[in-house]
């Protein structure tokens, strides 16, 4: 993931599970954990934070 502000490379820093909010979310929730997976991000520039929530192929793999 690319940061917003600068552009850098953005360091995946944790994963949360959240209840999903809104019926896309609930279509993309993951069944094993029973919520929407939501992975946070920082920038090592300037700071910058930012999440992104589901559907994260990378993290299926993880769990496998
Ligand atoms: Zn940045």
């Amino acid at each position: 993931m690319t940061c917003p502000k600068c552009g850098a490379e953005m360091n995946h820093q944790a994963d949360k599970l959240v209840h999903p909010v809104t019926r896309e979310e609930a279509a993309s929730m993951t069944p094993a954990l029973d919520g929407v997976v939501e992975s946070v991000f920082a920038c090592p520039g300037c700071g910058w934070i930012d999440s992104r929530r589901g559907g994260e192929p990378l993290r299926k793999t993880e769990i496998r």
